[in-house]
């Protein structure tokens, strides 16, 4: 699947080829032909109101209505506790309609991690939650299940409002709900910065009953009035999820979340999930759940199945120490963090020239190419990716198997959610920190911080780890 032979030259635009101006010739992507798309791509011209292509919904009557399912390939690698230590519920003692759990089994969940156990009922109660559980151990089903039950299609006004940080887990999550609702027959918006506003506008004319976006961008259409209507009308939305929440809550962002939240009914549920929650939570919790339901699924906060170490390099030996790396371990896939885009940008062009080509991606790059270096690593056509902390956040990749911090992150929170990248859905991983003399203080310090013990990186790395 990874022929590194594919591409001698390195890519641009996010591919690493800088040369040449004309950022996707002869790679087959200024041809839109050769391109595969699917839901998680959204170039410019891509978001225009498509008809939505019907599925054909199957007759699930009778007792064998689990046989015209079409499952997927059964993932047998080993899990971890972290997705296995369930109470032994399943996911047909939770009341849902057969036609969500023909998407949920379609998606090859089989058994629910304990935070769906915990969330699934909570959230079909109408409760408002405060959810705060491992990154990759299957939060966002966590909330889209209960959710999507509880969106009707015969309701044509928007039910079901999802904030996320990043325009690309805002993709995935949409992506998520998509696959989850194949058979239910609702319409999924999703609607983030960087792209057409007036596209957006067009868009949410339709009947949409669950809008997936970013807070800026929403709040903005959530003013925006076309032909006197409020082009996101909100009035009738009695489910908001804030994922990634502590990320949402941050200055940045709160403004538009609350605005947002403010344009929905009072007796909204609010679902508010994270693996991380800093104290400044508090007071949005007080404002805004002050009788919440918590479950809090953190006893201890790294993911079991994540071997950590950490290699003791100077900042000159570090491209020489990854490469040292890339030849020696068996990487599936692979994220490489710096810490700036000016890094990120020389280091993919630095391992590029070593022979192995690879992606990039930063916050400074346009959205279309954004878009596409997302998508088409997530298809598997780069073992390698280079990134800033963008791409911290709850992306999922189950092919990524690790994670090397080329510079050690600031902080816990960051740590934690950069290394949360393997390792997903219990699955094992390893990470990989570089550490210069400036960062020891800071390696003890996160160490401390989350309870765990990262390990001089050994002469070798047993294949079992990961
Ligand atoms: P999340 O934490 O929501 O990003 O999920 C991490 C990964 O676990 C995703 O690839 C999901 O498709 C997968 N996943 C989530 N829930 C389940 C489940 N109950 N069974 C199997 N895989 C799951």
């Amino acid at each position: 699947m990874y022929n590194n032979d594919r591409n001698e030259r390195g890519y641009g635009g996010g591919y690493n080829n800088r040369r040449n101006n004309n950022r996707y010739d002869n790679r087959g992507y200024n041809d839109r032909r050769n391109n595969r798309y699917d839901n998680n791509y959204r170039g410019g011209d891509n978001r225009m109101p498509m008809p939505k292509k019907k599925v054909a919904i199957p007759d699930l009557s009778g007792e064998e209505w689990k046989n015209k399912l079409k499952l997927p390939t059964k993932d047998t690698r080993e899990q971890t506790e972290d997705v296995t230590a369930t109470k032994g519920s399943d996911f047909e003692g939770f009341m849902l309609s057969r036609y969500l759990l023909a998407g949920i089994f379609e998606m090859g969940f089989e058994k629910p991690s304990p935070v769906q156990e915990e969330c699934i009922p909570l959230i079909r109660m109408g409760k408002s939650v405060l959810a705060r559980a491992k990154n990759g151990t299957g939060k966002t089903g966590a909330f889209a299940i209960p959710c999507l039950e509880g969106c009707k299609s015969e309701i044509k006004e928007t039910q079901l409002l999802v904030l996320l940080p990043t325009r690309e887990l805002a993709l995935q999550t949409a992506n998520v709900l998509k696959k989850l609702s194949k058979y239910l027959n609702l319409e999924i918006v999703t609607s983030t910065g960087g792209t057409n506003l007036k596209d957006d506008i067009i868009r949410l004319q339709a009947e949409v009953q669950i809008v997936v976006g970013t807070p800026g961008r929403l709040h903005d259409l959530n003013k925006q009035y076309y032909q006197k209507e409020r082009v996101l009308k909100l009035d009738k939305c009695k489910m908001v999820v804030l994922d990634e929440a502590d990320k949402l809550l941050s200055v940045d962002f709160l403004p538009a979340v609350e605005n947002l939240i403010e344009a929905t009914p009072s007796d909204r549920q609010l679902l508010l999930f994270s693996a991380t929650f800093p104290s400044a939570i508090q007071e949005f919790k007080a404002k805004w759940l002050p009788s919440c339901e918590i479950v809090n699924l953190m006893d201890n906060l790294t993911l079991k199945g994540l071997t950590q170490y950490y290699a003791y390099v100077d900042e000159n030996q570090k491209v020489h120490c990854l490469y040292a790396l890339f030849r020696k371990i068996a990487i599936n896939q692979c994220i490489i963090f710096c810490n700036s885009v000016n890094r990120v940008e020389l280091l993919s062009r630095k391992i590029s020239r070593l022979g192995f080509p690879c992606f990039y991606i930063h916050g400074q790059m346009g959205q279309e190419d954004r878009n596409r270096v997302f998508h088409n690593f997530r298809q598997g056509e780069c073992r390698y990716l280079v990134c800033t902390d963008i791409f911290t956040r709850g992306i999922d990749i189950q092919t990524l198997n690790v994670v090397i911090n080329f510079d050690f992150p600031r902080s816990a929170n960051t740590y934690l959610h950069r290394i949360g990248r393997s390792g997903r859905f219990g699955h094992r991983g390893l990470a990989i920190n570089f550490i210069s003399n400036d960062d020891r203080y800071n390696l003890c310090k996160i160490e401390t911080e989350l309870n765990t013990e990262v390990d001089p990186i050994p002469a070798e790395i047993p294949r079992e780890f990961y």
